[in-house]
């Protein structure tokens, strides 16, 4: 066991993949881990994860771009009263997705605008989904009465997006498909990345990385996320851990005695 430990900035431990033995995977989490984020993408989950709250367990809320259709005004409402529990720090994941298009797209855009708008009025950071809608979900960012702040997660763009994120002030997060054999492209983009503006998560129980690829993801792997790219910026695990640890605190707003 290495002296320091990693954190989870992104994982849904409340995900179905979980039900047999959410309580073993979490206690191993926290043995292994310093802490972790518990994302909400309905408002089911996200009160999971608000139960699922504690000291080292941070929580978010937010409705997924693939339950949009679902994002009426009861249910934004229910987000809205979820986000001011205590262990709440962000508002997510929200944003859109055209590659699955489970929900409408026109339904997506006004969900994450509507989202946008809950975050700039609670002044709370947002945790961003983006898939293969860069340049809606830019006009929607770019054109926010009040710029949002927060994380960009499973970065899955290319270097010129990454450079468009960072000029809109987000951090960038990457999950275990940055170390996928044919991710190069992923990993041109995190080289982009200055290290005071990357995050690491496993997004659990998806994307589990290499040398795990296949099976059900657990928080504890982010481990192998941050130590390909600590390869990559050429630094120690332990050095970059640090500056994880650190940017999720800044971009976040957690609180120190996480
Ligand atoms: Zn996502
Ligand atoms: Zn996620």
């Amino acid at each position: 066991m290495p002296e320091f430990r990693w954190v989870d900035t992104h994982c849904h431990l409340q995900h179905a993949a979980f039900d047999g033995d959410r309580a073993e995977v979490l206690e191993r989490s926290l043995a292994q881990l310093d802490w972790l984020i518990v994302i909400g993408d309905s408002v089911a989950s996200s009160e999971q994860g608000c139960a699922m709250a504690g000291p080292r367990v941070h929580a978010t809320v937010g409705i997924h771009p693939h339950e949009a259709k679902h994002a009426d005004a009861a249910a934004l409402e229910a987000i809205e009263t979820l986000a001011r529990r205590e262990g709440v720090c962000a508002i997510g994941e929200i944003g859109l997705d055209y590659h699955y298009d489970f929900s409408p797209r026109d339904e997506q855009r006004s969900a994450f605008a509507a989202q946008l708008d809950l975050a700039a009025r609670l002044d709370m950071p947002i945790v961003i989904h983006c898939r293969e809608a860069e340049e809606d979900l830019a006009a929607l960012v770019e054109s926010a009465p009040v710029r949002p702040r927060g994380v960009m997660h499973c970065f899955g763009g290319d270097a010129a997006f990454a450079e468009r994120c960072l000029g809109w002030g987000l951090y960038i997060s990457f999950a275990g498909n940055v170390t996928f054999s044919k991710a190069q492209r992923l990993r041109d983009a995190a080289a982009v990345v200055p290290v005071d503006r990357l995050l690491v998560e496993t997004d659990s129980p998806y994307l589990a990385p290499q040398p795990l690829r296949g099976k059900r993801c657990e928080p504890p792997y982010v481990q192998y996320v941050g130590e390909a790219i600590a390869r990559l910026k050429g630094i120690s695990s332990e050095t970059f851990a640090g500056h994880v640890k650190e940017n999720a605190l800044r971009a976040l707003g957690l609180s120190t005695r996480a």
